[in-house]
């Protein structure tokens, strides 16, 4: 209500009031004058105080209680608001906390994930995958400290998994394992063991202690090379809602190892076989005569480093056309691959085989002098004459091979004329009935070579046969 409205309100009572007054003044004849002024004020601030009351002190008071009310509300809204303030502080800092885990794990992650690039780009450095092997032993352990691994390769059988490489703790595992006893191999997928999802352990690892093991499948281009198996200590396992997610970061991170490691031996395995198809004959397995050549003029000037000897040694087998008209040229080739065998068998580490061209083998035994390098041959000779070879369920009858031998620094210096004094003692031997062994003729007179050798085989005349 206006303050003129009232006013007018205000007035008009006060009149009608007064008027009212008046009205009872005279009826109720009080001559006295005061009193008469005493009863008229009276009854003027009675009829005027319900006015007053009704029309200002109540509204007043509702002002004042709405007011109040109002007052509450703001301080329930302020509270309301501080409450909410207070949870959205605690939201942004509950967040911030997983942020800051967040960028530490990811820190973790990139740090790893460079160690595995920087260990990958290692295995593609290497030679072949032994060197790998023997790289990832020595690496592992510096780029992941307290995780310890077996790694297993797929035979070329295919029916077998055998023990490669294991690094970290020593943990017992078997040395190999058929694919089916592999739940990762069987699944195509990380098969964890242990922990709370209680997962059946892979028989292979059925000997140690099952949990907290992952195995991983390495499989690169289609093909299954092998198993990754990890020893997950529980120091990196994790446990509860964040370790749940650590762990879920680690098992990514583990098959992202297992990936590339995959790919880094099939990539060896690869270029390995590559360089095999270019270095190596097919059919026995032996180095190819290229790669002899290559590797022989290696070999003398290591021997000359040395001051040691080195025997270059030819061989070819005895009427080997013979054989194959009667034979077949496929029993023949039985024959030759055999060969390749036995003398893969027979060579030491260091000794250099080659099929040199058809049925003719040459032979490198570095650090090798002349009688050492007859006793050896003559091993190899009658190792030979004395092998049956069956073919397509017929026994073939055993063949014979002829040899000659020439010896650095005594017959020559040089790679070529070795080969040839080496191929001219060959002669010598089929020339003298075959089946036999025969040292180079020493034309620069070191006839006492020649002698002693004699005292160990019928060495030809000391002419080269022509
Ligand atoms: P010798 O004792 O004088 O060496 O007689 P030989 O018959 O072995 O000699 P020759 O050099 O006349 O014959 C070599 C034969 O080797 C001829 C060829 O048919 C055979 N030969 C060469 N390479 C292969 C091969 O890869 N497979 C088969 N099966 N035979 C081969
Ligand atoms: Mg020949
Ligand atoms: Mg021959």
């Amino acid at each position: 209500m206006s303050a003129l409205r009232l006013l007018i309100l205000l007035s008009l009572t006060i009149f009608c009031g007064e008027m009212a007054i008046m009205v009872a003044l005279n009826y109720a004849h009080i001559e006295n004058e005061i009193v008469a002024n005493i009863v008229d004020a009276t009854a003027l601030v009675v009829i005027v105080f319900p006015f007053l009351y009704f029309f200002i002190f109540k509204s007043t008071m509702q002002k004042n209680k709405d007011l109040t009310a109002t007052q509450q509300q703001l301080l329930t809204a302020k509270e309301e608001l501080e409450q909410r303030i207070e949870e959205r502080t605690n939201e942004i800092a509950a967040t911030n906390g997983e942020l800051k885990q967040t960028v530490a794990r990811l820190n973790i992650r990139r740090v790893e994930m460079a160690r595995l690039s920087e260990m990958v780009n290692f295995f593609q450095a290497c030679r072949d995958l032994d060197e790998a092997l023997v790289l990832a032993k020595s690496q592992w352990q510096s780029m992941f400290p307290g995780l310890s691994g077996t790694l297993f390769l797929m035979k070329a059988s295919r029916n077998l998994l055998e023990k490669a490489a294991a690094w970290g703790q020593p943990y017992d595992v078997e040395p190999c394992h058929m694919p089916d006893e592999c739940w990762a191999l069987r699944r195509g997928k990380p098969h964890k063991t242990g922990g709370s999802d209680g997962m059946a352990p892979c028989r292979h690892l059925s000997s140690v202690e099952s949990h907290r093991h992952i195995c991983l499948p390495l499989s690169a281009h289609g093909e299954i090379l092998g198993t990754l198996c990890l020893h997950l200590p529980a120091a990196l396992d994790g446990g509860g809602d964040n370790g749940d997610r650590r762990s879920g970061d680690r098992e990514a991170f583990y098959a992202a190892v297992a990936e590339s490691l995959a790919l880094a031996i099939s990539n060896l395995r690869l270029r390995e076989m590559l360089r095999n198809q270019a270095i190596r004959d097919q059919l026995t397995g032996l180095y190819n005569r290229r790669y002899l050549l290559e590797t022989l003029e290696r070999e003398l000037h290591r021997a000359a480093a040395r001051d040691q000897h080195l025997t270059m040694a030819m061989l070819d087998m005895d009427h080997f056309k013979r054989f194959n008209d009667t034979f077949g040229h496929a029993a023949g080739d039985a024959v030759l691959a055999r060969f390749g065998i036995i003398l893969r068998e027979w060579k030491r580490g260091e000794d250099i085989v080659a099929r040199y061209g058809g049925e003719e083998f040459a032979i490198v035994l570095p650090d090798t002098p002349a009688d050492l390098a007859f006793e050896r041959l003559e091993s190899l000779r009658k190792t030979i004459e004395t092998t049956a070879i069956e073919h397509h369920g017929q026994l073939l009858p055993p063949l014979t091979i002829s040899g000659g031998f020439a010896v650095y620094p005594l017959h020559a210096v040089d790679r070529d004329d070795l080969i040839s004094i080496a191929d001219k003692a060959l002669y010598r031997s089929k020339h003298d009935g075959r089946n036999r062994m025969t040292l180079a003729s020493d034309t620069a007179g070191l006839t006492h070579l020649a002698e002693e050798a004699a005292a160990v085989v019928s060495l030809s005349a000391p002419t080269r046969a022509a």
